[in-house]
């Protein structure tokens, strides 16, 4: 069995005033008896997030560099990401691959940045709204997993995400058919590529427009061990009853 875990990714949303959001959030997590929660706020509040949430609520970059250090103006690297306290990363998001042309290698090549600096990291992947009526979701979602996720993986240092790029901030969510297909098809291909012991205990979530409304009906589909939520995930009131849902 997977963990269950509930991350939420604020993306490029988020001054210093959202702390006390992020604080309501940590206030109602952190059950013993209750799923992990994780959030990503964008790079200039994971100092301040990590020494607030004090450990029951995890914080996560949403990307990372490949390279340890170096020229690379502008980007962070995996070891700066733990170093602020952040403990999971989000790669390979959809939005990175199509706003910055990332590719399953360069993925892949962020993933083993992010073990060495002693991160999760979180791989997220998922099928164009074209690639879905083309009948190519599978392959194309099996192809990405098989491509991002480099040798070393193991259900401490790795969460994968399927986000249906067309079901992403769009307020479309997949329906629990879809999704069980999609899920049951990444955890037969995760134990292909890692065996069966890792990929029975690696959480596979599902991203693409979770809410209060529709998660109880998602966390009770095949092979869904939690979620991976973008807008809602930036008001502790959207977000606290999604993490309830996963109890
Ligand atoms: C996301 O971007 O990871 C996401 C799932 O966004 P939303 O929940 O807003 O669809």
């Amino acid at each position: 069995m997977a963990r269950k875990l509930a991350a939420g990714n604020w993306k490029m949303n988020g001054l210093a005033a959202a702390l006390a959001e992020l604080d309501t959030i940590a206030a109602g997590t952190g059950a013993e008896d209750g799923p992990e929660v994780a959030l990503c706020p964008p790079f200039t509040l994971i100092a301040a997030a990590a020494e607030r949430a004090k450990g029951g609520l995890a914080i996560g970059g949403q990307d990372c560099h490949a390279a340890e250090a170096g020229a690379h103006t502008g980007d962070v690297s995996a070891a700066m990401l733990a170093d602020a306290g952040a403990r999971y990363v989000i790669l390979g998001h959809s939005e990175r691959r199509q706003d910055h042309g990332e590719s399953d290698a360069d993925v892949a090549a962020k993933v083993s940045a992010a073990w060495a600096a002693g991160l999760k990291a979180i791989v997220c992947l998922g099928e164009s709204l074209e690639q879905r009526e083309a009948g190519e979701t599978l392959e194309v979602v099996q192809g990405q997993l098989a491509g991002s996720i480099p040798e070393g993986a193991d259900a401490e240092n790795l969460v994968v995400a399927y986000e249906p790029i067309w079901a992403i901030g769009t307020g479309r969510v997949a329906e629990p058919p879809q999704i069980a297909e999609v899920h049951d098809a990444l955890r037969t291909a995760l134990s292909d590529l890692c065996g069966a012991q890792i990929a029975e205990a690696t959480p596979l979530l599902y991203g693409g427009s979770v809410k209060a409304a529709n998660a109880a009906e998602i966390f009770a589909t095949s092979n869904v061990d939690g979620a991976l939520v973008g807008g809602a995930s930036l008001k502790a009131g959207d977000f606290l009853p999604i993490v309830e849902a996963l109890h």
